[in-house]
């Protein structure tokens, strides 16, 4: 097989606190992720997509929660970690798209860096790389703010 799809999708609360990291970018706001490891929704949805295109379990398999080496482990790395895993299967990522579903922050401004530090994570072009975020239009738990969440498509490549 040359070609294998996988998706993605993780949710977290959020309180009030100093800002978040999302895909592998700090950005101040008013709410911070509760969270085991360093909460990045982002890099959760991606790993989780990565490691099911190649039927490789999840994230919660590979990095325990209940284990104390991923209290507030640094997503980037772990994502380091997936990718490798991957290319060591044979596979690379071709493209990944991404929808946040978030009322706060607002996503737009952070875009392009957001894109840029994914690409420089998975050792791929920046072009191959889609981050877009809609409003949940104020309904449900993610329109009252209590929550944010990913979902992340990732077409796997094997590589020659
Ligand atoms: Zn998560």
């Amino acid at each position: 097989m040359m070609l294998r799809i996988g998706q993605g999708f993780d949710i977290h609360r959020l309180e009030s606190g100093e800002g978040l990291t999302l895909g592998g970018l700090w950005i101040p706001c008013d709410f911070r992720v509760i969270a085991h490891s360093d909460g990045d929704v982002v890099l959760h949805a991606v790993m989780d997509a990565m490691l099911g295109a190649l039927a490789l379990g999840d994230i919660g398999a590979l990095f325990p929660d209940t284990d104390p080496r991923y209290q507030g482990a640094d997503s980037a790395a772990l994502t380091r970690i997936v990718r490798d895993r991957c290319c060591h299967q044979g596979y690379v990522v071709g493209n990944l798209d991404l929808t946040i579903l978030c009322e706060r922050p607002k996503i737009s401004p952070y875009r392009d860096a957001m894109r840029e530090v994914i690409a420089q994570v998975l050792e791929i072009a920046v072009d191959r790389i889609s981050v877009k975020a809609t409003t949940c239009e104020q309904l449900g738990a993610i329109g009252r703010r209590e929550g944010l969440a990913v979902q992340a498509t990732v077409l796997m490549l094997a590589h020659a």
